[in-house]
């Protein structure tokens, strides 16, 4: 990727996309396309296709997608299926239409069974029934890698696709019906120390294991995949790691500084037991995660104190 590339982030706004768009910036590049949602809607097919035939872009992470936390897509499984299939099946069209150079596409650790050996290869996929709390969502991405193997092996079509676990920092979004754990979990603590509440509640029962990733790790990794893989094999992003969510819990509530007690609400979904990747691919490729959890953590409690506490 030449510094004067012309680079599309869709979905430049999010928590990826925007991660993504402060590495280029840093790295020097200085041909970026972004568009917001009212510019351009991707589920719109005959916009995105009058916008990559106007722009013609070289390069594109596909970081635009519908996504949210357990209680979302569990809630609104028919939106998150329908705008994923649309966003991403209209872009990879037409990026293959107009001849951009490569394009980078991000699945989610999701994609694998509910009951996947631990850590979890990319070979396990379609081995298994998947976690019906994010199935929808799961399947709308499954049918996006599919797209792309598909794309290579037909047109030639120059696409990755990337597994990231589940990622936290900047930009996330701290709104408790949508948001994932991490976020979710740094503003109820926030807010019951501010309001010095006696509880906080984590939902579930605090056993299931997760693996967390720092945004800013995964724009990284990205850049890395986007220069040097060339394969229609998945390649997992992660960091090797996993955390109960009763201990991600106790992190938080530390940095955070709130005295108070932890209860939990077993009226709430767990999900799936343990979601771990196994990232041996990506490190045989030389990369490794580098932010520590705790202090992305800390570093994601001051951007959110900054920006949306009180
Ligand atoms: P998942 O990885 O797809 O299950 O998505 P989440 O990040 O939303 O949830 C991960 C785990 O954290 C699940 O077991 C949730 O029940 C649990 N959890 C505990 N408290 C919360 C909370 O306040 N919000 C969310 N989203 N999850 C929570």
């Amino acid at each position: 990727m030449e510094r004067q590339a012309k680079i599309y982030v869709a979905g430049h706004r999010g928590l990826v996309g925007s991660s993504i768009v402060r590495k280029l910036q840093a790295e020097g590049f200085t041909n970026l396309l972004l568009r917001t949602r009212a510019e351009l809607d991707l589920t719109r097919q005959a916009d995105v296709e009058a916008f990559f035939s106007a722009e013609r872009p070289d390069y594109v992470f596909l970081a635009a997608a519908k996504v949210g936390g357990i209680l979302a897509n569990d809630t609104y499984g028919g939106d998150f299926i329908r705008d994923n299939l649309l966003i991403q099946t209209h872009v990879m069209e037409a990026a293959r239409q107009t001849g951009v150079r490569k394009l980078l596409f991000l699945g989610s650790s999701c994609i694998y069974p509910k009951f996947a050996p631990q850590p979890m290869p990319e070979d396990c996929l379609l081995t298994g029934a998947l976690e019906p709390t994010n199935e929808p969502y799961a399947v709308a991405k499954i049918a996006g890698l599919t797209l792309a193997k598909a794309y290579r092996k037909q047109y030639g079509f120059n696409v990755i696709s990337l597994m990231p676990t589940n990622l936290y920092g900047p930009g996330d979004n701290f709104d408790l019906s949508a948001s994932h754990v991490l976020a979710a979990l740094l503003r109820k603590f926030h807010e019951a120390k501010v309001t010095q509440s006696p509880t906080v509640t984590v939902w579930g029962t605090g056993t299931p294991r997760r693996e967390f990733l720092h945004v800013d790790d995964l724009a990284d990794a990205a850049l890395f995949l986007m220069r040097c893989y060339e394969s229609s094999d998945l390649i997992n992003v992660g960091v090797g790691e996993d955390i109960s969510i009763a201990e991600l819990a106790a992190v938080i509530r530390d940095v955070v500084g709130y005295q108070g007690d932890i209860v939990y609400d077993l009226s709430k979904p767990d999900g799936t037991p343990r979601k771990l990747l196994d990232v041996s691919r990506l490190h045989a490729l030389g990369w490794r995660a580098r932010i520590p959890l705790r202090e992305g953590i800390a570093a994601t409690y001051a951007w959110y104190c900054a920006n949306h506490g009180r």
